[in-house]
């Protein structure tokens, strides 16, 4: 499960995000977008960019009339067009520059598992079992991956 970081900075402000593989990810000026990009910019559109995922790599498409300029890459999207997003890639909406990062993702967690009847719970060693009350203070730590947490439940 991988994850995409967006990062942009510009003068004093600046804005970030996190999202996991298949997150559909909105970027713009308007305040509900994922990513809310500088108002200021007025070459920004309020939902400018979205990044749709093929698979495990994230895709960076236009929705807004005014191109993405992909520089280092000598790029320039259009409406509707997209491009494969890298780690270390940047992008350039208006005058703003978003970086982006692309990592393994979700980090594994530690939970609890209870002594008395086994089952696995947020890792808080002060508190009583969810299930049955038996306290947590000598159960076992346990690392699980999230993500498979997920797709089993
Ligand atoms: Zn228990």
């Amino acid at each position: 499960m991988k994850q995409i970081t967006l990062h942009w900075q510009h003068g004093d402000a600046d804005g970030h995000g996190s999202f996991k593989e298949g997150e559909r990810v909105l970027i713009g000026r308007k305040a509900d977008c994922a990513l809310v990009m500088p108002s200021s910019d007025r070459r920004i559109h309020r939902q400018h960019a979205e990044v749709v995922w093929k698979g495990s790599t994230p895709q960076l498409r236009n929705l807004g009339a005014n191109p993405i300029r992909l520089p280092k890459r000598g790029l320039a999207l259009q409406r509707g067009q997209t491009a494969a997003l890298h780690t270390d890639d940047a992008f350039q909406l208006g005058e703003v520059e978003v970086f982006v990062m692309i990592s393994a993702g979700a980090k594994k967690v530690r939970m609890l598992r209870c002594h008395h009847c086994e089952r696995i719970q947020p890792y808080k060693p002060e508190a009583m079992c969810v299930q049955c009350g038996f306290a947590l203070a000598g159960a076992d730590t346990v690392i699980v991956d999230p993500s498979q947490h997920d797709s089993a439940s």
